[in-house]
């Protein structure tokens, strides 16, 4: 189910160039009416659910439906960002709670390496795609 606005907390990212869930969003959903001050999704149809917006925007003011497989109807996931970790607190529509923190990746932006140990490795290989299942005895049986 895609993300929507709660128009009652977005402030419009006080009025930048770019707020910052149309800076993030991977599909460019995000759009900002100027007259309001407030974002919504354009084209609901074409989210990803990837959650993008709702954990960088600063207010708290992004949710995404969760599908019932997912999401019991009436619940809500929803993630809290920090510098170093991702609070995701769970709301069952019976009213309890509960919470999962885990740290975030700390490398910076474009520093990711993709080729730990050197250049030798060929991550193009068509016979890494077997290589992880082949290595485990129990899938051989
Ligand atoms: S990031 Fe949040 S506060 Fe900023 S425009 Fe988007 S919904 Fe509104
Ligand atoms: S959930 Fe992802 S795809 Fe959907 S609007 Fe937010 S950032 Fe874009």
């Amino acid at each position: 189910m895609p993300s929507y606005v709660d128009p009652s907390k977005c402030d419009g990212c006080k009025g930048g160039d770019k707020t910052a869930c149309m800076y993030i969003c991977p599909n460019d959903l995000m759009v900002l009416n100027a007259e309001e001050m407030k974002a919504y999704n354009q084209e609901p149809d074409a989210c990803w659910e990837c959650y993008s917006c709702v954990k960088i925007c600063p207010q708290g003011a992004i949710f995404v439906r969760g599908y019932n497989d997912f999401v019991p109807m009436g619940g809500q996931v929803h993630p809290m960002r920090s510098s170093d970790s991702i609070m995701w607190t769970v709301k069952f529509r019976n009213g309890n709670m509960k919470r999962f923190k885990f740290p975030i990746r700390t490398t910076a932006e474009g520093a990711a390496n993709a080729y730990p140990n050197g250049k030798g490795e060929n991550l193009d290989d068509e016979r890494l795609l077997l290589e992880a299942t082949l290595a485990q005895p129990t899938m051989l049986a």
